[in-house]
């Protein structure tokens, strides 16, 4: 693994999170996210021609439309879930697989849902050769989450959605979290974070401003403008 790559993306989450402090209200991530930023080889899950930036404190094409999100957007969302010991995590949104190494780092077991076939596979392949033996896939609309496994200590999602699923609500352990990126299409997002209460109740939380590939819906979604394709 490229040090000097890590110790520049570390750096990098570093700058931002400090950029943002007025929205996240601290300076600093969780050292325990930040060591699993520092264990996990980004540039396993880029494509090889895009080796080069796989450090870059930015977003990267993974081909079939989607992307592997941003570092600091990694490392923020896996903070907010706030993942206890011996938890059980639900992912939406495989993608590269990148997120899912992080949580597989962190938490008990990972359960990861991609709607598309071809990068679930190659996420599966690439966990499986890095040795991670505490993540279960599966091959669906992960609108309705993973029902099987539920409850979860938290869930993420990883493309935006118009609304928080209230599938995904139901399926948190009571002081379970969301974090889910919400709002429209192609446009800016709040990154949300939802707190099933232990007395049931629902705490609503607007962290950042951000900007994710929509969540595939059912009957396809509209398609992307000339100016983010
Ligand atoms: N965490 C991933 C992000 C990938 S981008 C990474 O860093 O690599 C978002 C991913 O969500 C894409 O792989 C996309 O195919 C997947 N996705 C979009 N809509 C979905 C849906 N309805 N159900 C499950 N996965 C979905």
């Amino acid at each position: 693994m490229s040090n000097a790559g890590v110790e520049r993306m570390l750096a990098d989450i570093r700058t931002e999170t400090a950029l943002t402090r007025r929205w996240l209200g601290r300076d600093e991530l969780d050292p325990k996210v930040m060591d699993a930023m520092a264990r996990v080889p980004r540039d396993r899950f880029v494509p090889e021609e895009l080796r080069d930036h796989a450090w870059d404190n930015g977003p990267l094409p993974i081909g079939h439309g989607q992307t592997i999100s941003q570092p600091f957007i990694v490392a923020l969302m896996t903070d907010l879930l706030d993942i206890p010991p011996g938890a059980r995590i639900l992912e939406i949104g495989t993608g590269s697989g990148y997120q899912t190494a992080i949580l597989a780092e962190l938490a008990d077991q990972v359960y990861t849902v991609e709607v598309v076939p071809p990068l679930g596979k190659a996420a599966k392949r690439i966990l499986d050769e890095l040795g991670y033996e505490n993540v279960h896939y599966r091959t669906a609309d992960g609108h309705l989450g993973w029902p099987e496994h539920a409850p979860y200590d938290g869930i993420i999602v990883t493309a935006a959605a118009r609304e928080v699923p209230d599938e995904l609500i139901e399926q948190l352990r009571p002081g379970g979290r969301l974090v889910i990126p919400v709002g429209p299409p192609w446009s800016t997002q709040q990154l949300m974070r939802i707190t099933r209460g232990e007395d049931g109740e629902v705490k609503q939380e607007a962290i950042l401003p951000v900007a994710f590939v929509p969540l595939v819906e059912e009957g396809g979604n509209d398609e992307a403008p000339e100016s983010v394709k």
